[in-house]
């Protein structure tokens, strides 16, 4: 019997077999590099400085991500109207779905799938038919520049309601291309027109969705547990790719984390450009990623803050070996705090003594 190779099998048969890692956060790391203002988090960059965008998508496919996600995210309608630039929204859109193409044909061996993007458009309102018809609009024409284009599948994320949510998914069932779709969760713990998470996405499922799940917002530890119920309530695959933050029940999202021992931060809020102090270290993001897993959450990865550390790390926890993997630690090399026979003892009883010190 022929058995399809990897690079033949789409999302779904991927996940039915293991996890799939997919690196988002593109917006956030490349506003850290100088490429993108925090704020409206328009990704013109995609235009100004394309190269930028293909040298990202590379670091994170040799860290181990499957799919390389089109940078359309914010690079919709409404969001190139708030930026005066709507005359650019189609070449934006089509050449980020281009770059990702590119990306993808140069690595044959890892065949990371290529997927579209749509997401909360910020002009959303329940029972406003207006406002409905308008959105269904801006899905339907970022989907059919991502069809055309030949994505594996489409992304749609960060949603905070389930209407908005809902007609999503209808869009991309119109061009016929599996779905994934995942919520932003706030601070309520509760969609914003008042749906349960779990109701949310068992109503998707039952529509017909791919993968439903959680990005963005929360971090490995406020959003673990509400993918867990999620997990209990549908029988589809699951994602999980939260942003690489220290939340708390307290703070549970990352517009939410306050720095009380920091008073230079505008407006006292970390989010979305002081959050360093927060960010979770690599091993986090790895536990994260193996807790997930074995809760049998297949779609995994990181969000807004996101670097290839991390995606490395998740990688690597999974079992997996990326290119990347080879500039993986290895301490016992380290002049102080390393063993290998050429090192000096002096070096190695400083090491000692330093660590005496340690208080
Ligand atoms: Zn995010």
């Amino acid at each position: 019997m022929h058995t399809p190779s990897h690079r033949q099998r789409g999302l779904v048969e991927r996940l039915d077999a293991q996890a799939v890692l997919c690196a988002e956060g593109y917006l956030f790391e490349l506003e850290r590099r100088g490429y993108l203002q925090a704020g409206s988090f328009v990704p013109e960059v995609v235009l100004d400085f394309p190269e930028a965008v293909v040298t990202l998508h590379r670091e994170f496919v040799r860290a181990g991500s499957e799919v390389i996600e089109a940078l359309t995210y914010y690079g919709h309608r409404e969001k190139m109207r708030l930026i005066g630039k709507e005359d650019l929204l189609e070449p934006l859109q089509r050449n980020a779905l281009a770059i990702a193409k590119r990306v993808a044909a140069d690595f044959p061996e890892a065949s990371p799938l290529v997927a579209g993007n749509i997401c909360n458009t910020n002009i959303w309102e329940p029972q406003n038919a207006a406002a409905e018809a308008e959105v269904r609009r801006m899905f339907e024409e970022q989907i059919t520049w991502a069809a055309e284009a030949g994505v594996d599948f489409v992304i749609a994320e960060t949603f905070g309601f389930y209407g908005e949510a809902r007609l999503a998914l209808e869009a991309m069932q119109q061009a016929q291309l599996p779905a994934v779709v995942t919520f932003a969760l706030h601070q309520e713990g509760v969609l914003r027109d008042g749906v349960a998470i779990e109701e949310a996405c068992q109503r998707l499922e039952q529509a017909g969705a791919e993968v439903v799940g959680l990005n963005c917002t929360r971090g490995p530890q406020t959003m673990l547990p509400y993918v867990a119920r999620i997990r209990q309530a549908v029988s589809c695959h699951v994602a999980a790719l939260p942003v690489p933050f220290r939340t708390t029940p307290r703070q549970p999202s990352f517009q939410s984390l306050q720095d009380p021992g920091c008073n230079l931060i505008p407006e006292h809020r970390p989010f979305p450009t002081a959050l360093d102090p927060f960010t979770c270290n690599r091993y986090e993001m790895a536990a994260f990623a193996q807790q997930a897993y074995a809760l049998n959450i297949r779609y995994l990865g990181g969000c807004c803050g996101s670097g290839p550390h991390h995606i490395r790390a998740m990688a690597e926890a999974l079992g997996r070996h990326p290119a990347a993997s080879q500039y993986s630690p290895d301490m016992s090399k380290h002049y102080a705090f390393g063993n290998h026979p050429r090192l000096t003892s002096l070096n190695r009883a400083y090491a000692e003594t330093l660590q005496r010190l340690i208080r």
